[in-house]
């Protein structure tokens, strides 16, 4: 993997991230596929919606198809026909969130698992084998994911294990440098900026391809979240890429490009999309937001929930300029509607097709204003 700067405004920057299944523009957003699918869409209509990359989730694969058959199939991209790049996580997040009576110890996380009751063993060493049998372009480590609110003593335990369990993730990934794979380590440390600092410079000096800042946008206020990444960022290494995990808000993904963020991942368009909540810009032109340093702002669009009543005669598209197949269709505002008053599978394909769509024209937007 290989990444270069091209431009920069302030602390926010333009770049591209060169992988084995292509490159990725930044910064950028990743669509989520979580057993393998963005639910609802075809691979070829989301690559068609100007999708660089997708995220797939290791403690859901792992589990079900199960990793013989990803192995038989040759690599996650073969079985789920993605031949672009895709980033897996860990599998801690869903471990810590998901399980049935985890148990954390310093060899891994066991637990069993949420749909079949079957106990599991997630170590450092067997994320990093369970992503590298996926054949993931980007790789990420084992991570203690605290809850918020977390005490400070609590907090800090779980930054040093962090930091144990990323040198073994490293000394794993190490083993195999045939293919072209990068490793992310994942700064924790809860809402408290010497924990964040800590993680971070303990993580740097261990070495990785990019750093991602872990365990935000779990309920804490966003000042808090962007006061997080301020702490960390001047630390980490410019020629890095920088990953804010599971952000967010399309105002929260503005904040933190700002800050220096380059890559983000979240369910809210996809999630939203399928209980018919539609993102609509009010204003494409983002330079005022974009330029200004004040707080985060959300009056350049507005999320349209289409079930409504007073939707039952919108006969127009969702949004006139989108460049999605959903409206440049035609579908109206009506007829989704009335799809999902119907529970017709269709209402959530055309939704998520649009929101997608939102959030890529978003990350085109940001990426041409740094560039200007
Ligand atoms: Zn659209």
């Amino acid at each position: 993997m290989q990444f270069s700067l091209i431009a920069t405004k302030n602390k926010a920057r333009r770049g591209i991230l060169e992988t084995a299944h292509g490159s990725i523009q930044t910064p950028f957003f990743m669509s989520i596929a979580t057993m393998g699918a963005v639910r609802t869409m075809r691979m070829e209509q989301v690559q068609a919606l100007g999708a660089e990359i997708i995220l797939a989730n290791t403690y859901h694969l792992w589990l079900r198809p199960g990793l013989s058959v990803i192995q038989q199939a040759g690599s996650l991209h073969q079985l789920i026909r993605w031949d672009g790049p895709i980033l897996t996580d860990s599998g801690g997040y869903q471990v810590f969130s998901l399980a049935k009576r985890r148990k954390i110890t310093e060899e891994g996380v066991r637990f069993q698992s949420h749909w079949d009751g079957t106990e599991h063993l997630l170590t450092p060493e067997k994320s990093i084998q369970i992503q590298r049998v996926f054949g993931s372009d980007i790789c990420m480590v084992l991570d203690e994911c605290v809850a918020y609110p977390s005490d400070y003593a609590t907090a800090a335990l779980a930054v040093e294990r962090t930091t144990r369990w990323a040198k073994r993730c490293k000394e794993e990934f190490l083993k195999n440098t045939s293919n072209a794979s990068a490793l992310f380590g994942i700064v924790q440390g809860s809402t408290y900026p010497a924990l964040r600092c800590k993680s971070a410079q303990e993580l740097i000096e261990i070495g990785f391809d990019g750093f991602a800042l872990g365990g935000l946008a779990v309920g804490e206020p966003a000042e808090s979240m962007y006061r997080m990444i301020e702490e960390v960022e001047g630390m980490l290494p410019q020629e890095k890429p920088r990953y804010l995990m599971g952000v967010g808000r399309p105002e929260n993904i503005l904040e933190a490009v700002k800050r220096g963020i380059d890559m983000f991942d979240c369910v809210i368009p996809t999630r939203n999309a399928r209980h018919g909540i539609l993102y609509i810009w009010k204003e494409r032109n983002l330079s005022p937001w974009f330029l200004k340093t004040a707080t985060q702002n959300t009056s350049w669009y507005k999320a349209l929930h289409i079930t409504n009543e007073r939707n039952k005669n919108a006969h127009k598209k969702i949004d006139e300029q989108c460049s999605c197949s959903t409206c440049s269709h035609g579908y109206s505002q009506a007829f989704i509607r009335h799809l999902f008053q119907i529970n017709e599978p269709l209402a959530m394909q055309l939704a998520t097709t649009h929101n997608l769509r939102f959030y890529i024209e978003l990350m085109e937007t940001l990426q041409k204003l740094i560039q200007a």
